[in-house]
């Protein structure tokens, strides 16, 4: 008893860290699993297995694709490569490349801390800085979501390309957007016109 109890916590604690779920969300989710008849439930361990295996990251924006690739579909057919678009995740990507955006795209991962300041895979910057001293950039436009920690992670990455060197324009989207967005719940004419008011 003593140890289901311990493996349904631990369970109960992984499921806790998924985007937007909270302790009773995670209690059903766990008590829905070990309701699973079991080839439901083998089908579902196997297909966890196989979805971590066939991923990895693109070389040129690190977005998550199969392992059989070595680039997403936007960088394999993008051709202009006078300009950089950062933003924090996957999904900002989509929501940026989809409103008619051509150039380089590069995904950091996480925002800065403002309490720790760095962001929680460092090793992210290396490769971003390997990419803006390799391409010579006319601009970089930054991409962030209109928040404090979105704020302070466009001051600090300024900051970092200035210590490269970067000669370029720095640019940041036009503030049509209302204070607090988050760039992945922006409908494209909202980004289109973000994009086009970039200062
Ligand atoms: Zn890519």
């Amino acid at each position: 008893m003593t140890y289901n109890t311990s493996v349904e916590e631990k369970l109960l604690q992984i499921i806790k860290k998924f985007p937007g779920v909270g302790q009773r969300q995670a209690s059903r989710i766990v008590y829905f699993l070990r309701t699973l008849k079991n080839d439901e439930f083998n089908t579902f361990v196997s297909t966890l297995k196989n979805i971590k295996e066939n991923t990895s990251y693109c070389s040129e924006c690190f977005c998550l694709i199969s392992s059989n690739s070595a680039t997403c579909d936007f960088c394999g057919k993008n051709k202009d490569h006078s300009k950089l678009l950062v933003v924090e995740k996957d999904i900002d990507k989509d929501v940026m490349v989809s409103s008619h955006y051509s150039g380089d795209v590069f995904i950091l991962g996480s925002l800065f801390s403002v309490i720790k300041n760095t962001i929680l895979n460092p090793e992210r910057l290396v490769s971003l800085k390997d990419k803006v001293l390799k391409n010579n950039y006319e601009e970089i436009i930054l991409a962030f979501s209109d928040t404090k920690e979105g704020q302070f992670t466009t001051d600090r990455l300024e900051d970092e390309f200035k210590k490269y060197g970067y000669k370029g324009k720095i640019s940041v989207l036009g503030r049509g957007i209302s204070t607090g967005a988050e760039i992945e719940y922006l409908d494209p004419k909202t980004i289109e016109s973000a994009l086009s008011n970039r200062k």
